[in-house]
């Protein structure tokens, strides 16, 4: 990962004090451009967190909100859902540190400046993105030009995403002819 990315996204440890502090991301679609493969076409969201320090580990919250833009899993036009989120990681200064209870504890160098927070900000919008993204569920209608080439609707999810990248082509074709 490109480090000047990561650095954007990064707590810089040295402003971290002992105690309650706040920091704010903001993530556009830029960022999830540097994953590949990545389930979020666009996105506006922020990244609230709240931040609490203590001599042994950097407790922090994440309260991640605002909207993604994704595919429909029916007819892969894009769909823009309402995303509102928190997660919580214990970074702790001593690898002995090991459980939280249901909390994630990962390890921090004690002299480390910088925590780069790209993997957890990318992760925690992955993991609450439901698992089935349909125009439907958000009371919207699918693309009614993909609709005609779908003969009939067996309601089975998998069977959709198997033949997801079909539609996907269709659609393109679709395009071109306009
Ligand atoms: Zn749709």
């Amino acid at each position: 990962m490109d480090k000047s990315f990561e650095k954007i996204f990064s707590l810089n440890l040295n402003r971290i004090k002992t105690g309650l502090n706040h920091e704010q991301f903001e993530l556009n679609g830029d960022f999830f451009s540097h994953f590949e493969n990545t389930p979020v076409q666009d996105c506006g969201l922020k990244a609230d967190l709240e931040i609490h320090r203590t001599d042994s580990h950097i407790d922090v919250k994440f309260h991640i909100h605002g909207y993604v833009v994704v595919s429909c899993d029916r007819c892969a036009d894009d769909m823009k859902l309402p995303l509102d989120t928190q997660e919580r990681v214990i970074y702790s200064f001593s690898e002995k540190m090991k459980d939280a209870g249901d909390t994630e504890v990962l390890y921090v160098d004690e002299k480390a400046t910088e925590l780069t927070l790209v993997q957890e900000l990318y992760d925690f919008v992955c993991i609450a993105l439901p698992f089935r993204k349909v125009h439907e569920d958000i009371g919207e209608n699918c693309d009614p030009e993909i609709m005609k080439y779908i003969i009939s609707d067996s309601g089975d999810d998998d069977n959709e995403k198997e033949i997801d990248p079909r539609w996907e082509s269709l659609k393109n074709i679709n395009k071109k002819d306009q």
